[in-house]
């Protein structure tokens, strides 16, 4: 049994004024552990397709299966890191990442222990009484995706988290950010208009058409000699090959919108 699972998934969002058909018959499968990365030109449906995984959102048509049950309201093995970090300002850096702990009622004692040796393990032990806006928009990320972590969700949906940073920044972090999510074993999606951000960082990288959306390419990222960082990848022969071959895919949807 696959760990998510869309099954002829469609979704339009009606307004007083207008009906947008954003995703239509869309099938994908998600197994454990796997790292996917969402590409598709802007307004295809890539965030839509998030919500739905997390339970915020029931499709129109089709269904979402979490373990083989069908998700029918936001479920607490999900967690969600947005573009915008979303750090109260007048709480200290530890008392943010406990934010979703507190939320859901956790044992606050041992989510403060997580939160304690995530902090330490991902370098803002010195930080822990700072406020969110001592520190730079990199280690706000991290700040951010440490509370995330702290309620021990089975999947990560990643939200755009590098697009508000700057170049070098994005380049340093999503480093940083691919090697804690894979110490840490979870399931993640990462939604990004970066093509380079999806081959460096995923195994796997899904390509979504034009809205109405449906999935147009499913690509396995492998390197020849085992996964470097980040990066790394940036300097092997097959980032090149999958860059362009993913680039072409998505070109011809600019080309028809046109
Ligand atoms: P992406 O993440 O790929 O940029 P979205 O999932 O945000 O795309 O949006 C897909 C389409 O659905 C867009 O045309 C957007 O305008 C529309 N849309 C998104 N959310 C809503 C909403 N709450 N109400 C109406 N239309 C929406």
């Amino acid at each position: 049994m696959s760990q998510i699972e869309l099954r002829n998934v469609s979704l339009r969002y009606f307004t007083s004024k207008e009906e947008t058909e954003a995703l239509r018959g869309v099938n994908l499968t998600i197994d454990e552990g796997e790292f996917v990365a969402i590409v598709g030109p802007s307004g295809c449906g890539k965030s839509t397709l998030l919500s739905l995984i997390s339970g915020m959102l029931q499709p129109t048509s089709g269904e979402v299966l979490l373990y083989g049950k069908r998700l029918i309201e936001p479920s607490k093995r999900v967690g969600y890191m947005l573009q915008h970090d979303y750090l109260f300002e007048w709480r200290d850096v530890l008392s943010n990442v406990l934010v979703g702990a507190e939320v859901r009622g956790m044992n606050m004692k041992s989510a403060t222990m997580r939160a304690q040796s995530l902090l330490d393990r991902y370098g803002l032990a010195g930080f822990v009484k700072h406020n969110p806006k001592q520190l730079s928009g990199g280690m706000r990320q991290r700040v951010a995706l440490i509370r995330t972590l702290v309620v021990q969700p089975d999947v990560l949906l990643l939200d755009e988290p590098f697009s508000a940073l700057d170049f070098q920044t994005r380049l340093s972090l999503s480093d940083e950010i691919g090697t804690i999510l894979r110490e840490q074993h979870k399931t993640v999606i990462l939604v990004t208009h970066d093509i380079s951000e999806a081959i460096s960082m995923a195994d796997r990288v899904v390509v979504m058409s034009n809205r109405p959306s449906k999935v147009k390419a499913d690509h396995h990222i492998s390197y020849a000699d085992g996964r470097p960082s980040p990066f790394m990848t940036r300097q092997r022969p097959e980032y090149n090959d999958y860059f362009q071959t993913i680039w072409g895919e998505l070109e011809e949807h600019v080309r028809v919108s046109e």
